[in-house]
């Protein structure tokens, strides 16, 4: 597995492989690797003859407020994990290679950012479109998978990548769940173990809502909140339906967490 620190030992890399006509898949992180990372390492080889991941906790879409400085860092042991999962190339940018022009955006995160994380982490999407679009026009990668996880996430990006032309091909990798539903998050490290167990329930209250038919569904989906609390939830940011999903965020003390599932 080769390592680049800089976009000039990421094109030293990447240029004699493009040469050659190999495709690239690249899956972007921060790092912390869990088993939903991984499974996106899988599905870009599917896709691709090389697969570049990189780890980068991007300051500009944290709010001053938020889990910046304590964003779980561990990068040996992603190291090895990459390795394991036949990753090709991982980046590891420092903040002065991505923002080496200043923190401007280059670009503006379009309709699907309007409404649900956005209520409530203004900041959020504005830094995410410009962090990847920085990583995107270093690694000029020919596919790109983002986790489902991260519902909205993946429409804004399909949006930029449509709107800006850029010739990319964007691939959404499904959620990877515990064995009690629970999505994989690098944030569940910092659950205490009576936590864990009242995030378990938000999958289930979501498949639930889910399973049910109109008009039951839309009043369940209205009292959802109170059932998250009941459940021991402490705040409830929303449970909303969109891009036929149930897309959900709620806190767990200082833990903020978000899943979504399928609506049928
Ligand atoms: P992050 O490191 O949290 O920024 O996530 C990097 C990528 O992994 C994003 O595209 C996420 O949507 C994706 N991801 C995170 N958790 C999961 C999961 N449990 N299942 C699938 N993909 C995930």
């Amino acid at each position: 597995m080769r390592i680049a620190f800089t976009h000039a030992e990421l094109e030293e890399i990447l240029t004699p492989w493009k040469i050659d006509g190999q495709r690239i898949a690249f899956v972007p992180t921060m790092g912390a690797l869990h088993a939903g990372h991984v499974s996106l390492m899988q599905l870009a080889r599917e896709y691709a003859d090389k697969v570049v991941a990189s780890i980068f906790v991007n300051p500009t879409q944290f709010a001053p407020h938020e889990d910046f400085e304590h964003y779980p860092r561990q990068e040996a042991a992603d190291m090895d994990k990459l390795e394991e999962s036949g990753v090709d190339l991982v980046y590891l940018p420092l903040e002065s290679g991505i923002y080496a022009d200043g923190l401007e955006p280059y670009v503006q995160p379009g309709s699907a950012a309007e409404g649900l994380e956005t209520l409530f982490r203004p900041h959020f999407f504005g830094g995410v479109v410009n962090v990847v679009e920085r990583l995107f026009s270093h690694i000029q990668p020919d596919i790109a998978i983002f986790g489902e996880k991260d519902f909205q996430q993946l429409q804004v990006i399909r949006e930029m990548v449509e709107t800006y032309n850029m010739p990319i091909r964007i691939i959404g990798g499904p959620i990877v769940r515990d064995s009690e539903g629970l999505a994989l998050s690098s944030r569940n490290a910092y659950l205490s173990p009576e936590e864990l167990a009242v995030a378990r329930q938000m999958n289930k209250i979501l498949l639930r809502i889910a399973s049910l038919r109109e008009p039951a569904r839309l009043e369940a989906i209205q009292k959802a909140p109170q059932d998250l609390l009941a459940a021991g939830f402490d705040k409830i940011d929303y449970v909303q339906p969109r891009w036929n999903r149930l897309l959900a965020a709620a806190w767990l003390g200082k833990t903020r967490l978000i899943d979504n599932v399928p609506l049928a």
